[in-house]
């Protein structure tokens, strides 16, 4: 029985870039999600503070 009719399966998936581990579409992301890279504030905060710019660390 599916009592909602989407599945979950039916959403998209990404890889996360900090951990590369596949997360799913939520909500809150329903405006940003060709913009989301990471899984979780906690990875984005791993990869540069708070932007989503390609860190270019070069110290
Ligand atoms: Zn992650």
């Amino acid at each position: 029985m599916m009592p909602r009719g989407v599945a979950k399966s039916d959403l998209p998936t990404k890889i996360c870039a900090a951990c590369g581990r596949p997360f799913a579409w939520r909500k809150k992301w329903a405006r940003d999600w060709d913009r989301v890279r990471y899984c979780s504030d906690a990875c984005r905060g791993k990869k540069a503070s708070g932007t989503d710019q390609p860190a270019r660390v070069s110290s």
